[in-house]
């Protein structure tokens, strides 16, 4: 039976007036000024082929050889001519001679005869098929041995033909493409050891925010230990970047500027957590006023509202909101794809499911929701999702216990238990 779908139409206007901000900037047109106003960084290194893990390729890369190398057997068994197959399956062929992977079998073979073949082998000179052993019985009463093969087996089979895989010449990877462990793999299989990336692009962060004390440091009254810089961390470090960790800034107009001004001098990137909501006590925003090319916005949606994006001079600057989830919720939207396109990457959009949701989730209308949700597949291999508890901006526990977001966009009002909703599985970065 086809579930219920969240109407995107059944907003309840009456319960979300003072959420609704008319001025307030949608997800999808914050997350395309900021895709328009980066741009790949330039210049690139050549690095040892373990060097490149989760690099970006600068160039494409084509294949100086054939994959395999030469045609050779699928399977442990007895390589033949297919034009005796008759033979074989009649009277059987004389076994002449073995060829294992990596020691060819030299001699020549005339009709009627086979030699004992092991997976990988080079097929002998003459020989086109081979029969896997379970088709085949052995006899010893004549010398050479003799096998008999059963009916199954056709002409052609269990071989492996050079260039399969790959032609010499064929372009493998293109440029622009992550190397992970299927392509360090490739580039191996042909022999390239050495690889031209993109350089790292380099990101520098720090946290913001008076009350914010480091690990080992005593927590005074009203103060916490400063997580943002750790998640960030942790983020950005899977995404390949270099890093730059500046502690974290005290809210003085001072500390507040020198920190920028070093950041802008030393890195493609700045990223901040903390001290852009309105009203805010902290110097971010007094001092990138200054600065006159950072926009603060209000984005509709939740968590993650006040967000700044501009540029120091040519640094790019993201300032993120303090609360732990909401860091994490704006560098996925906003900061992720950003720092790909600047890497030089293609990459795809993140992926999208429709899942049955199993919580009643309170949701306003006015602003994107962005839930933590524990999406798996019940008994009958339906997709289904439920949300990780409490779901405050602060509480970095439902981002731990979650393994995608459950996208509830603007328009949208309360969920009901049963109802179908879109969400996005956490990529590679989480
Ligand atoms: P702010 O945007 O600076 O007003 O911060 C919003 C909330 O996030 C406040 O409750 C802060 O204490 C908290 N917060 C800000 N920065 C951090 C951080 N680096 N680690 C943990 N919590 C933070
Ligand atoms: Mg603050």
């Amino acid at each position: 039976m086809p579930k219920p779908v969240a109407s995107e139409n059944s907003a309840n206007t009456s319960s979300c007036l003072d959420e609704y901000d008319p001025a307030a900037l949608s997800v999808d047109s914050a997350r395309n000024k900021i895709l328009e106003a980066v741009a790949p960084v330039s210049g690139t290194e050549q690095l040892a082929l373990r060097q490149t893990l989760n690099r970006i390729l600068a160039n494409d890369v084509y294949s100086p050889m054939d994959v395999p190398p030469a045609t050779n057997s699928a399977m442990d068994g007895y390589a033949f001519a297919g034009t005796d197959l008759e033979l074989a399956q009649s009277s059987g062929l004389h076994v002449t001679g073995t060829a294992y992977a990596g020691r060819p079998f030299q001699g020549k073979l005339t009709t009627g005869e086979c030699v004992r073949i092991f997976t990988g082998a080079i097929l002998p000179p003459g020989t086109d098929t081979v029969a896997a052993q379970e088709r085949v019985t052995r006899s010893n009463d004549a010398q050479p041995d003799v096998i008999l093969l059963d009916s199954t087996t056709r002409s052609g089979d269990n071989v492996r033909q050079a260039g399969e895989d790959i032609s010499a010449g064929d372009c493998v990877l293109k440029a622009g493409t992550r190397l992970q462990a299927a392509e360090l793999g490739l580039l191996a299989s042909l022999g390239i050891g050495e690889i031209h990336v993109r350089r790292r692009v380099r990101v520098a962060f720090f946290s913001t925010g008076d009350e914010l004390r480091s690990i080992g440091e005593p927590l005074e009254p009203g103060m916490l230990y400063d997580s943002n810089r750790y998640s960030l961390y942790g983020l950005l470090s899977s995404a390949g970047c270099e890093l730059l960790d500046m502690g974290v800034v005290r809210d003085t107009p001072e500390a507040t500027e020198k920190a920028f001004a070093l950041a802008a001098e030393n890195a493609d990137v700045l990223i901040t957590s903390g001290g852009v909501s309105v009203g805010d006590a902290d110097y971010v925003k007094t001092t990138l006023d200054a600065f006159g090319q950072v926009n603060f916005w209000k984005v509709a949606m939740k968590p993650g509202r006040p967000l700044a994006f501009g540029k120091i001079n040519n640094t790019v600057f993201f300032g993120l909101p303090g609360n732990p989830v909401s860091v994490m919720v704006t560098f996925y939207q906003f900061v992720q794809q950003a720092l790909r396109k600047m890497m030089g990457e293609t990459f795809t959009q993140p992926l999208i499911v429709r899942a049955v949701c199993q919580s009643r989730l309170r949701k306003r209308a006015g602003r994107f929701e962005f839930q933590r949700g524990i999406l798996t597949r019940n008994n009958e291999g339906q997709l289904i999702v439920s949300k990780t508890g409490q779901q405050g901006s602060g509480i970095l526990s439902s981002m731990t216990r979650a393994n995608c977001f459950i996208l509830l966009p603007e328009t949208m009002t309360d969920i009901e238990a049963g109802m179908e909703v879109e969400v996005q599985p956490f990529g590679q970065f989480f």
